[in-house]
């Protein structure tokens, strides 16, 4: 006997167990298309230019290691602030913008919710993309919050459902948590249009939505920052008092440092530091005070008009590669005769493509090709490289024969 033994084995998580299943192959010609995280052209896992210098500064600074306060390090949450809402938004706005740092998207999610679930009315409901990042689930789950799901994806035409997604958002409750991927849809690979957002704007504004933009891979989509944040700032230029989560993770390649901010549109100033003190209240039991390495070297990067420039420049040099990779991916299945179409591979964006391959092509691909990819047939296009592309393209065709 012993005092766990009723504990069950809990099922791996859905794209960290493939991760795991990928490292325990032995094979060399072994492939990871699971896992969201950048690979340069060698498949190998990237430091920023950007990063490495801010590190350098911090060193030559020689800081200390005590905590941050418990909302976290204030230059960094202005910067990440102006970045996210843009500087023209920021200069008139900023000061009824409640800003926290928080453990990257992740912990922007985590926090958000729980602040949602304490303060919005009983009973209200957060709406999610279909599909969306498995993990929004687990999130609301644990913060309470009751989850309801609208229409995101067409499987025919590969693209976003979005007469159903409409049709669905305007079923739902006055007053509902909408959960929105501002750029990068994971793990769709499709965003909306500009006349699509502009649509949900209107929506949002007529059943008074609290629309949640989770926006973990700003830059990754087109390369520019403010591009990618386009949709942000429309409902924030109509005053729309949206909720914003913030990653380092992939444009900064932060990803174990936790490095994100959470931000709420205010009214005014006085109500910003209302919702400050209970960003506060509920980050204490959490994590009491949020990781200072990650917030110094995005403080630094963003706040150093040099390396704001450097850092900048790497980010579309990522998501350029990326883009190539796509284009590589379809094209060299196309070449290969296969009979399907995968033009929508390169068509999507971000840093996924849906791939449209069953579970079934997916256990073969990992069984007799070594390349790891979800079930979902997801697949991360930062995995790929001009070294591997053509074995991926050549397993992709077998299976789909
Ligand atoms: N939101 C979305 C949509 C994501 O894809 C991810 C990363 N996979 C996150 C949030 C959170 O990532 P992190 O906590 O590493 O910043």
């Amino acid at each position: 006997f012993s005092v766990w033994s009723q504990v069950p084995m809990g099922p791996a998580d859905p794209i960290l167990g493939v991760a795991a299943q990928f490292k325990a192959d032995p094979s060399t010609q072994k492939v990871n298309l699971s896992i969201g995280a950048y690979r340069d052209n060698e498949g190998k896992p990237v430091v920023l230019e950007s990063v490495k210098r801010a590190e350098q500064i911090i060193k030559e600074r020689k800081l200390d290691n005590e905590y941050l306060p418990v909302e976290g390090l204030q230059s960094f949450i202005d910067a990440s602030i102006k970045l996210g809402y843009g500087d023209a938004y920021y200069a008139q706005n900023g000061k009824s913008i409640a800003g926290c740092q928080v453990l990257s998207g992740t912990g922007a999610v985590r926090l958000g919710f729980e602040f949602a679930k304490k303060f919005l009315p009983q009973g209200t409901k957060v709406y999610m993309p279909n599909p969306t990042w498995p993990n929004h689930h687990n999130i609301a789950r644990m913060a309470g919050l009751e989850i309801l799901e609208y229409r995101y994806f067409d499987p025919k035409t590969r693209g976003v459902d979005f007469s159903g997604l409409v049709e669905d958002l305007s079923k739902a409750q006055n007053g509902s948590v909408i959960l929105f991927h501002a750029c990068a849809h994971n793990p769709t690979g499709c965003d909306l249009t500009t006349a699509q957002w502009t649509q949900l704007l209107d929506l949002s504004k007529q059943k008074n939505f609290l629309p949640f933009f989770d926006m973990a891979y700003q830059g990754f989509t087109s390369g520019d920052v403010n591009k990618d944040a386009e949709a942000v700032r429309l409902f924030t230029k109509q005053g729309v008092p949206i909720v914003l989560g913030q990653s380092f993770a992939k444009n900064m390649g932060l990803y174990g440092q936790r490095t994100g901010c959470l931000s709420f549109v205010c009214a005014n100033q006085s109500e910003k530091d209302k919702v400050v003190s209970q960003l506060k209240l509920l980050a204490r039991p959490l994590w009491s005070s949020p990781p200072l390495h990650g917030a110094r070297v995005a403080d630094i990067i963003l706040n150093t008009p040099e390396l704001n420039q450097l850092w900048l420049s790497e980010v579309k040099m990522m998501a350029d590669r990326i883009q190539y990779m796509r284009v590589s991916l379809a094209n060299t299945l196309k070449n290969l005769g296969s009979p399907h179409d995968w033009s929508h591979i390169s068509k999507q964006i971000g840093m996924f493509a849906f791939t449209g391959v069953g579970p079934d092509h997916v256990k073969e691909l990992i069984a007799k090709y070594h390349i790891y990819l979800l079930s979902s047939g997801r697949i991360s296009i930062a995995g790929l490289n001009e070294g591997n592309v053509k074995y991926v393209a050549e397993a992709f065709h077998d299976v789909t024969k």
